[in-house]
């Protein structure tokens, strides 16, 4: 009933016992996952595994972290990768500076702001550079959604105005859900105005998460799904551990708690919602 729509099943935390974690997630009601690529390697083993796995899904692209390295060919790859039947979206895509080397840099040492040393103006630059080149990739695979009539994942941190900036000429043409969603209602609304989608991880069960639980609360019931990002961001009373995808049930349960429903209403409404913009009934 339920469908965790973002679980990376490819990375090396599930390689030992991925049959237990997909009995696990059937057990708790999530019975569909959608695996994401976050390289043209990890695509590859997306796809592989909804080959393997008749309840998974592939989602493939190159995630802003892994830009800088994706290589000359990475559309061809990705173009031929999409041709195969169970590639349901493209992504996680996007833009991230909160992981940006200069920017890790002066958050590691506090002191050096406002007084930067030669070292951490190279690491600016170099910032700028790796900025340069997220864009490129986000747009460059905007392109490729566009040709062939997919959505896409976005992953955005730090990044919010140059991330709808390169996404608003798209809009009405592709749908975009942005992932790990953890902004106040007025952000959302401005995806929501744009045609796009949030979803929400195991995050808006943590306590610091105010902004998250009110866009969860108010969210319009056909324009958010859940999903866990495992193996990262295991929600409440798991934190800290492992995620996997039967935990989807417990952010499903937390915010339809959190908007007066019953989880059968959210695992409809939010299922309805994955299946369409998946496409996942073809
Ligand atoms: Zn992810």
């Amino acid at each position: 009933m339920l469908i965790d729509t973002h679980a990376h099943l490819d990375f090396p935390d599930f390689s030992s016992d991925l049959d237990g974690v997909l009995d696990r997630a059937a057990a708790a009601g999530v019975t569909r996952v959608i695996s994401i690529g976050t390289s043209v390697e990890s695509s590859r083993r997306a796809v592989a595994l909804a080959e393997k796995y008749p309840q998974v899904f592939a989602v493939i692209g190159v995630h802003p972290n892994s830009a800088h390295e994706a290589g000359d060919n990475f559309i061809a790859d990705l173009r031929a990768l999409a041709a195969h039947p169970r590639v349901a979206a493209i992504g996680e895509t996007g833009l991230d500076y909160y992981r940006l080397p200069g920017a890790q840099r002066l958050r590691g040492s506090p002191a050096a702001l406002g007084n930067e040393t030669p070292g951490d103006i190279d690491a600016a630059l170099a910032d700028g550079q790796r900025k340069s080149i997220q864009a490129a990739v986000f747009q460059q695979q905007l392109e490729l959604a566009m040709e062939l009539g997919m959505n896409v994942v976005i992953h955005e941190r730090e990044a919010w105005d140059d991330t709808l900036d390169i996404l608003r000429p798209y809009s009405g043409r592709l749908h975009a859900v942005y992932h790990c969603f953890g902004k106040s209602p007025a952000h959302a609304q401005q995806l929501y105005d744009l045609g796009h989608f949030v979803s929400f991880t195991g995050i808006v069960t943590f306590k610091s998460a105010g902004e998250a639980q009110a866009t969860a609360a108010e969210a319009p019931a056909d324009r958010f799904m859940v999903e866990t990002d495992c193996p990262f961001l295991a929600p409440v009373p798991f934190r800290g551990k492992r995620c996997e995808p039967a935990y989807t049930r417990h952010t499903a349960e937390y915010i339809a708690h959190l908007r007066g429903e019953p989880l059968e209403t959210l695992a409809a409404r939010t299922s309805a919602t994955a299946e369409t913009f998946f496409r996942l009934s073809r």
